[in-house]
């Protein structure tokens, strides 16, 4: 299956749109669960955060009934105005105050007000003031060993108090409380990573690691809550103002929060309650690293799809550029095969024409060659039947006159004519059939002598001589001695046709390997005649001396010998006309 490159680009596209809305949709899931997983590990820090504080607060809670125990006390509220006592009182709890590290330790009648403080020196001191509204106190009248809470107090400074009831005997006679400063564990708190909060039951924030934090209320204050504030003096009201957190629950004791006007994103909040105190402990991380790594986990899968998404394409598009180059391919296939085909048809048409134009010329050259056989024929004939005719003429007025002498030699001259055209008639019949006639070993040499020896008869009549060295030793050839002898009779005569009007002409006939050479020193072949001197009746020769078919017949009796008949001109000047045969096998030669 293909596709084309839009497709697979409005493909891609398509699912790269899915995908971002896809992680656009799980992104907060993915984020919450990063955001739970934060949680989990902040509970950790905030468990030991809160042991702190309770171990803290549990070591100082037995000090105020120990302080009561002393004397000195009970002593001195029963005598509040003795100056002496009271100076030694103050100087007593100064002493237990820098000891035990708390910022104030005091003594109060039964109607709150302070007799003696460890701050009696100060500025400011809790001495002669009453602190009757104060909880700490009331809870403390009522005969509990301890009990404590945290302030605001004029003071704006923040504390936490314990307090214990001093007794004579079985009767409460006053209260003594001890103050200490609550910023030490705020300083603990800052420079953690994350921050850190404690409120109490009304969701007051009263200690915490952000300063800016301190006394903010972080749900709107009731009306009851605000009187009940006023009435104890716990907190500085008018300074109370709302923390205005938006929640979103993470899971059990974890939260996702906004606070508003903070800079950061938002908060996971996670908590812990003191349920004996009433208060709860929450500790505050940024959740921006769980947004980074829902980012990252997100990136990453969205990038491992893209990576998926990319070898898909490559591979599509590979396949699209396949079936493109084959496409391609077979186009240009189909126009190469559709120009072969208007060529083969070309071709066709021009091979067709051409075996027309051969068929016409072979049909002309036979015509043409039948016109100069029937022009030869009727030539050769023709001369001897008239001179038959007129002798013919002759013998009868011989005859006539009785001059039988005179009739007789005319009748012999007929009878020489007839002989003569009986020799044309033979020639023509020895090249119509070509008689299969037996071939078998011959001695070169004695075929050569039998040619010379026929030669004699017409080297005796017109001079002439031949000039022929046998060879040194006997050789043998394939062929038919009487064939072979014509055509060896044949180019000789030729031989001195050519050199006809030379006053003592010499044909050179030598044997070379299974090779009859016959040279003369006429006037050599004429170039443009040199390939047609093989075809029948092609004579130069004046009318009645040659039929043109010597060549011809020599050359198909040479080929029925397996051997070739050839003619050159001769670098010395005159013709060289050469008859190879095939040699002789021994076996043959061992028959004969
Ligand atoms: P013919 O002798 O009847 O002409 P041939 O076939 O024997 O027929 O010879 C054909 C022609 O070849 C001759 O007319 C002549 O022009 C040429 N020819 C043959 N032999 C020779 C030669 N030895 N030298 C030059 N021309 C030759």
């Amino acid at each position: 299956m293909t596709f084309s490159r839009r497709r697979i680009f409005g493909f891609v596209a398509a699912v790269a749109l899915l995908l971002a809305l896809a992680g656009a949709a799980v992104f907060p899931t993915i984020e919450r669960h990063y955001m739970r997983q934060q949680a989990m590990q902040d509970a950790v820090p905030l468990k030991l955060a809160v042991e702190s504080l309770r171990a803290t607060l549990d070591r100082y809670a037995p000090l105020p009934a120990l302080i009561a125990e002393r004397p000195q006390l009970t002593i001195l509220l029963q005598n509040a105005a003795d100056p002496v006592l009271r100076a030694s009182v103050n100087e007593d709890l100064r002493q237990t105050a820098a000891t035990v590290k708390a910022s104030d330790v005091y003594l109060m009648d039964i109607s709150g007000r302070t007799v003696a403080a460890a701050s009696y020196r100060d500025e400011g001191s809790y001495l002669d003031r009453n602190f009757s509204y104060q909880s700490y106190f009331t809870q403390a009248l009522n005969g509990d060993l301890s009990s404590f809470s945290v302030f605001g107090t004029t003071t704006g400074e923040r504390g936490y108090f314990y307090a214990a009831p001093v007794e004579d005997g079985e009767r409460i006679v006053g209260v003594l409380a001890i103050k200490f400063n609550i910023a030490a564990f705020d300083s603990i708190w800052r420079g953690a990573d994350s921050d850190i909060m404690v409120t109490d039951r009304n969701d007051f924030v009263f200690m915490s690691s952000r300063p800016d934090w301190h006394f903010r209320a972080i749900r709107p204050l009731s009306d009851a809550t605000r009187r009940q504030i006023a009435q104890n003096l716990q907190y500085p009201i008018d300074r109370i103002d709302l923390l205005p957190i938006t929640t979103t629950p993470l899971g059990q004791d974890a939260q996702h929060v906004y606070i508003e006007g903070e800079t950061r994103e938002g908060f996971i909040l996670t908590s812990q309650r003191l349920t004996d105190l009433d208060w709860t402990m929450a500790s505050l991380s940024p959740t921006a690293p769980a947004t980074l790594s829902a980012f990252r986990s997100l990136l990453i899968a969205g990038l491992l799809v893209a990576l998926g998404l990319m070898a898909l394409l490559a591979y599509l598009l590979r396949q699209t550029r396949q079936a493109e180059a084959l496409a391609q391919e077979q186009r240009a296939k189909a126009v190469l095969e559709e120009t072969v085909a208007i060529r083969t048809a070309d071709l066709q048409t021009a091979l067709a024409d051409l075996r027309q134009t051969q068929t016409d010329l072979i049909q002309a050259g036979k015509l043409s060659a039948l016109g100069q056989m029937s022009a030869a024929l009727s030539h050769e004939f023709n001369q001897p039947l008239a001179a038959v005719k007129s002798y013919a003429d002759n013998a009868s007025a011989f005859l006539e006159r009785d001059r039988i002498p005179e009739a007789k030699d005319n009748i012999t001259r007929i009878s020489k004519m007839a002989d003569r055209m009986a020799t044309i008639s033979a020639h023509l019949r020895n090249f119509a059939r070509r008689p299969q006639q037996a071939t078998g070993p011959l001695s070169l040499n004695t075929v050569v002598q039998d040619a010379l020896a026929v030669i004699d008869v017409r080297l005796a009549a017109e001079g002439g001589r031949v000039d022929y060295m046998p060879p040194q030793t006997e050789v043998w050839v394939t062929g038919g001695h009487v064939r072979l002898q014509q055509v060896i009779v044949n180019l000789i005569n030729n031989a001195f046709d050519a050199m006809e009007g030379q006053r003592s002409p010499v044909v050179r006939v030598s044997i070379e390997g299974t090779t009859v050479h016959v040279r003369d020193t006429g006037p050599g072949i004429e170039a443009e005649t040199v390939a047609q001197i093989f075809d029948p009746f092609f004579t130069t020769k004046e009318p009645g001396k040659g039929l043109g078919l010597g060549l011809s017949i020599s050359f198909n009796i040479v080929s029925d010998f397996g051997g070739t008949l050839s003619a050159a001109n001769h670098p010395d000047g005159g013709a060289i006309f050469s008859v190879q045969l095939l040699p002789a096998t021994p076996h043959q030669v061992a028959a004969q």
